[in-house]
This record gives C-alpha cells, sequence and structure tokens, in this order.
C-alpha cells in the first residue's frame, strides 16, 4: 500500500501524489486545517474531484476537507491494464492509501456522491477499514451489495409491486448496460457526447455554468466505464452475504434522481444499524446544485459522531425526539428546558418522511402565535425541523418557540414583525438571514378575518384586510423568495388562502377577496420559481377551530352587535371542531409532496369540486348569509 510524493499541484490547494495500489498514483488536495477532523470528499462517474469544489469550500472553516481524483480520473495516474484495474478491492486500498497520508493518526469521514458513494459503502461495509473510518455519507450511490440482496428479495418473492420496483430501477439503469457495451461507450465519450456533455448537464440539472465539469471530462468517462464493467455484474450477481455498516452512516436522497429509485434504500435499515436519512427535493448532481443543504448535513452529522466518539449519530432520523435539545438564541427570551403539558402532534404516519425532509432545515412560519400558524410551526418542529416563529404577538411568538424546542426542533427562535408593515418585514427578512440563514420553508400564515357586506365595508377596512393577508403574504413572497432563489438550492413557500378564495360570499366580499389574491399569487409564482426547484402552495382551509373568530371584524354593526355575531361564529367553529392539527399535517405533506393547491377540511374540498363543476351553485349559495 500507498507512498506519498510530490508537494504542490499545479492546481493550487495544496495538492501532493499518494500511491495507491498497484503503484497508481493518486491526485489529492487538501483544505483547511489539517489538525481538525478530517472530511474526504470522493467523486462519482463521470466526474473528478472538482464535482465537489462548492461543498470543499464550505467546509474548510471547520474541517481538514481532502478530496482525491479516483484512479484513471482528473490529475491521477491511470491503471494497466484497465481490464481490473478498477475492482473495489483496488479502489478501497487507493482510500486507505490516501486516509494514511492525509489523517494517519485519526479515522476520516468519509462522504460520497454517485459511484464515490458506490466506493464508500464498500469501505463502510469491509473490514478492512475498521478504525480508518470515522463516519460515511452516502449520496446518490448504492451498496452493490445491497442493490443485489434487493433484487434478489424482489424476484423470489415477486408481487406486483415489488416487480413494478425491480423493472422501475431496471428502466432508470439503462445507461449501466450502455456501458457495459465494449468500444462504443469510450468512442462516444471522446466523441461527440464528451462535448456535449456540459451543456447537457447544465440543461437538464439545472448547474450554474461555471468551470465545472473540467476538461478532462471525456478522457474520464471513456476510462471510468471500467468502473462499471470491474464491479456491476460481479456485485449484483453474487453479493456479499453480510454487506453490514461498521460505521454511521447518513443516507441523503435527492427525490428527483433520474438514474436511482428512492425504492432501492428501503431495506437499508437492515444493513445499517446508525443510520440518519434526508431527502432532498433536487436531481442527480447535488454536490453542485446544494452545496450548501449538503455542507450543513455534512457538518451536522461529522460533528455530532465526533461529539459521541461515533455512537450516538444515526439517532437523528432513528428515535424519538428528546424534550429540549438546545437552547435557543434570538430576539425574544424563551426558557428552554420549561414543563407543562405538550400539544397534541400533527403528523402520525407522516412522520418519518417528515424527517428525512425536515429534520436539521429551517422552517419560518408566520401568525405563529396561534391556531393555524403555531401548528405548522409545531408540526415541522416534531419533523425535526430549527423554527422561526414569527407573529406581531411577541409572547405568543416565544411561546410557540419554547414548545417546538419541546416537541423536537434541535433550534427555535421567536421573531416579532407586524407582516403588513413592509419596512419592518425588510428588517425581519435581512435579521433572519444574518442569525439563521435562508429558511428553506416559508409559511406566509399570518391573516385576520373580516366580515360585512361590500356596502358596509369601508375603505379603512379595505385596507386593514388587504394589508395583512394580502400584503403580509406578497412581503413575504417577495422578501424570501428572493433569498430562495439567490441561494439557490430550492425550497418552498406554503401561503394561507382559504376556502374563501373559490367560495363567493355576500358576507366575506374583503376577506374572499383577499384569500382569492393569494391563491393566484400563488399560482402564479409556483410558474415562476418551479425553475429554481422551489415550490409554491396555498393551502385552503375551511372552517377551524382557532382564536380568529373571537379577532374577526365583522363591519357595518355596532359593538353589541360586534360581540354577539363573534360569539355565533365561535360556536359555529367550536361544533365544526376541525383542529388545526389536521391543517397543519397538510401543509407538511404538501410540501412533500410539492401540491399547488390543498383544501382542507370536507367543506373546503366540496366548494372546490364544485367551483369547477357547477360554479352556478356556489353563485346560489353565496346569497346565503355565512357565520363569519
Ligand atoms: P388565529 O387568529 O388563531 O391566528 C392568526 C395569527 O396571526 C395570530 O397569532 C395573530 O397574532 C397573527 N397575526 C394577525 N395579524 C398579523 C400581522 N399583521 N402580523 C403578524 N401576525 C399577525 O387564526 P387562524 O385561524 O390560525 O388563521 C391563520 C390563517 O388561516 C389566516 O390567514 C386565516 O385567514 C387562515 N384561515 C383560517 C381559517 C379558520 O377557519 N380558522 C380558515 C381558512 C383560512
Amino acid at each position: 500500500m500507498g507512498g506519498m510524493d510530490g508537494t504542490e499541484g499545479s492546481t493550487g490547494a495544496g495538492e501532493r501524489f499518494v500511491t495507491g495500489a498497484d503503484g497508481v498514483r493518486l491526485c489529492v488536495a487538501e483544505h483547511g486545517e489539517a489538525a481538525r477532523p478530517t472530511v474526504v470528499l470522493l467523486h462519482g462517474y463521470p466526474d473528478s474531484k472538482e464535482v465537489w469544489s462548492d461543498v470543499a469550500a464550505l467546509l474548510a472553516d471547520r474541517f481538514h476537507v481532502v478530496l482525491y481524483d479516483v484512479r484513471g480520473h482528473g490529475r491521477s495516474g491511470v491503471p494497466d491494464p484497465l481490464r481490473g484495474g478498477f475492482t473495489l478491492e483496488k479502489l478501497t486500498e487507493d482510500f486507505l492509501a490516501v486516509a494514511d497520508a492525509v489523517s494517519p493518526d485519526r479515522p476520516v469521514h468519509l462522504v460520497g456522491h454517485d459511484w464515490g458513494s458506490v466506493q464508500g459503502w464498500e469501505f463502510a461495509t469491509v473490514p478492512g477499514t475498521a478504525g480508518r473510518l470515522a463516519s460515511f455519507t452516502s449520496v446518490s450511490g448504492p451498496c452493490l451489495d445491497h442493490f443485489g440482496h434487493w433484487i434478489r428479495r424482489r424476484v423470489r418473492r415477486p408481487t406486483p409491486r415489488r416487480a413494478a420496483q425491480v423493472l422501475g430501477q431496471g428502466f432508470k439503469s439503462w445507461y449501466v448496460y450502455a456501458l457495459h457495451t465494449p468500444v462504443l461507450p469510450e468512442m462516444a465519450w471522446r466523441g461527440v457526447l464528451g462535448k456535449q456533455w456540459p451543456r447537457m448537464l447544465a440543461r437538464v440539472e439545472k448547474l450554474p455554468a461555471d468551470s465545472y465539469p473540467t476538461a478532462s471530462l471525456p478522457e474520464d468517462a471513456a476510462r471510468g466505464a471500467w468502473l462499471y464493467r470491474d464491479n456491476v455484474r460481479q456485485r449484483l450477481g453474487r453479493p456479499r452475504p453480510d454487506p453490514y455498516a461498521h460505521v454511521p452512516v447518513q443516507l441523503i436522497t435527492p427525490t428527483g434522481d433520474a438514474f436511482l429509485s428512492e425504492r432501492l434504500y428501503d431495506d437499508l435499515d437492515h444493513w445499517v444499524p446508525r443510520l440518519t436519512r434526508h431527502t432532498l427535493p433536487a436531481k442527480h448532481w447535488v454536490p453542485r446544485s446544494r452545496p450548501q443543504q449538503l455542507a450543513r448535513w455534512i457538518t451536522d452529522f461529522v460533528t455530532g459522531v465526533e461529539d459521541t466518539g461515533g455512537t450516538a449519530a444515526g439517532a437523528v432520523a432513528g428515535t424519538a425526539p428528546g424534550p429540549v435539545v438546545r437552547a435557543v438564541a434570538g430576539t425574544g427570551a424563551v426558557r428552554a428546558g420549561a414543563s407543562g403539558r405538550l400539544p397534541p402532534t400533527a403528523l402520525g404516519k407522516l412522520l418519518p418522511a417528515a424527517r428525512e425532509r425536515f429534520g436539521g432545515q429551517l422552517v419560518l412560519v408566520t401568525g405563529a402565535a396561534s391556531g393555524i400558524g403555531k401548528a405548522i410551526a409545531l408540526a415541522f418542529a416534531e419533523a425535526g425541523a430549527r423554527v422561526v416563529a414569527v407573529d406581531r404577538d411577541a409572547e405568543g411568538a416565544a411561546g410557540t418557540a419554547e414548545l417546538s424546542l419541546r416537541i423536537g426542533a434541535p433550534e427555535a427562535w421567536p421573531e416579532t414583525v407586524d407582516v403588513s408593515d413592509g419596512p419592518a418585514m425588510e428588517a425581519l427578512a435581512a435579521r433572519t438571514l444574518d442569525r439563521y440563514g435562508v429558511p428553506d420553508v416559508v409559511v406566509n400564515n399570518a391573516g385576520i378575518g373580516l366580515a360585512g357586506s361590500f356596502l358596509d365595508t369601508t375603505p379603512e377596512d379595505w385596507k386593514q384586510v388587504l394589508d395583512v393577508n394580502l400584503w403580509g403574504v406578497i412581503h413575504g413572497c417577495r422578501l424570501y423568495g428572493r433569498q430562495l432563489v439567490e441561494r439557490g438550492e430550492g425550497g418552498h413557500i406554503v401561503n394561507t388562502a382559504s376556502a374563501a378564495a373559490f367560495l363567493p360570499s355576500r358576507a366575506l366580499p374583503a376577506y374572499s377577496t383577499s384569500k382569492a389574491a393569494v391563491l393566484m399569487l400563488s399560482e402564479c409564482l409556483r410558474a415562476e420559481l418551479a425553475p429554481h426547484g422551489i415550490g409554491v402552495s396555498a393551502i385552503c382551509p375551511g372552517l377551524v377551530n382557532t382564536a380568529i373568530t373571537g379577532s374577526a371584524r365583522h363591519a357595518g354593526v355596532s359593538d353589541k352587535e360586534q360581540e354577539r355575531r363573534r360569539a355565533k361564529s365561535a360556536r359555529l367553529y367550536r361544533l365544526r371542531n376541525y383542529p388545526p392539527e389536521k391543517v397543519a399535517r397538510a401543509v407538511v405533506k404538501a410540501v412533500l409532496r410539492d401540491t399547488a393547491v390543498v383544501p382542507v377540511t370536507s367543506e373546503a374540498r366540496g366548494a372546490r369540486l364544485l367551483s369547477r363543476l357547477s360554479p352556478g351553485a356556489l353563485r346560489a349559495f353565496a346569497r346565503v348569509d355565512p357565520p363569519l
């Protein structure tokens, strides 16, 4: 096994060469201080180590970051002959040579993408790496042995669903068959495919046009075909009987991966005792498209493993949340660790998927002090998200942040703002960016009720309801939409509209108009933000039992009559008794599935259906005086 030579390479960043299996020289680049924990980033196919450059830059403050070109790729040497030069056994020797050279005294944390992840699974499951590997983060590359067992199980005990899963993945693996044909892949890569590849990546994967991929790509891709030829058929046909992971593993699965089905990882808990799962709405090349998110998850995971000496990692997605995990920062005074009854949880069966997706993400909710907004904040907290609870009611926002911590959020902060105040919202967006980063999910939920006929509704009434219900949403979408686009890592915006958005009513003209505008705004914004990987959902609840009935104004009536009407609608909402937690669950589901419009409650679904099938019936119904 390996020695080391050379010092500085031509591409800077302290490149040097390490000798791997069969004397092949591996080009290694290092960033950050060597005394820090070492994180090795391993590239896939067809790539070279530069695929990791953005993630490496983000991690270099905290870690000793190491990248190397896999044999036959980039500036590394080429095995001779090629056939048999790329077996997983040789790749494991290469990895150990690099690990010994860059971190002789401490095991390293490995992060692999695509074939780098296929290799990583080998390192994490063979005994020869014990003591040299501290953790493994897998991005878009399965363990060939797990894959072999996955196919066997489905072929030996077939059901229609299992057959569909195998066919589905078989379909996605078309390129693997192509790479097994002799000579043609090499010709294609050295010819037109190699030339077109950067353009294809930019178009299909929406990658930023920059210095990636590098000029070595056609040669890397031509030689790298041997990664497949030397390993795939052999391992899938005769998978090792015991590919159990001996280190904590973090699995990051992009949901829009054209090459790998999410179902591939269904059996993973069997092989990996300490497993943390994350999904993210992205395509295959996440090291290029989602560097910030990857860097965050890698940082949290590696830090967790380091802090616990490798024992506790994997707990994030696998176990129930503890009472209070971390202290709170922010404007309001939130006491971590307060006791008292916890509110009802919202997620139920949705919890595992929600934890996978939102664990560690940042979620900002407006109108979070009460009712639906509070339930939404707590649902994301239950899923392990970091929560910013925004409301004009400072005490209520602090209460929600505190409950968020107790229900499972690793961090939570209250923020006080009037959403209708443009400059205050701008200040809020700047403050949250500075303190907590860009929210992955923004829920523009704050709203007020206003009842009363059109002729009774004064311009001031109109202004008030539009300022909060519409302008509050416009400010939130504009400011956080901009942050999300500039970050370039996707995300989601949820706007709370109402069934009133498609339900005309003689008694709620201003409120319904504000909500119809929110619905249309959401639809338009959805179209605009889709190319950025940012989803937009409009939530349209019917009657939900919250405090809104107590604060909604009734225009054109005396104070006494106002109180009578409020009490009447409160009674009706109590009788309907639809809990805000169910709306929160619908919101989480809408983000997971990227649903455009979500009517919640049966009356909202019915109204939505009627608005399409029989708008005349709704018009007749609009003449009846409703309760709010
Ligand atoms: P709620 O009164 O319980 O909660 C609304 C929250 O928004 C409160 O905490 C309030 O302080 C906050 N808020 C109001 N104006 C604000 C402002 N200008 N700036 C910051 N915060 C402000 O009401 P809810 O029922 O939970 O309503 C939440 C959203 O759901 C609203 O947009 C409402 O229109 C909508 N909605 C409610 C129902 C329902 O039946 N409850 C139905 C459909 C839609």
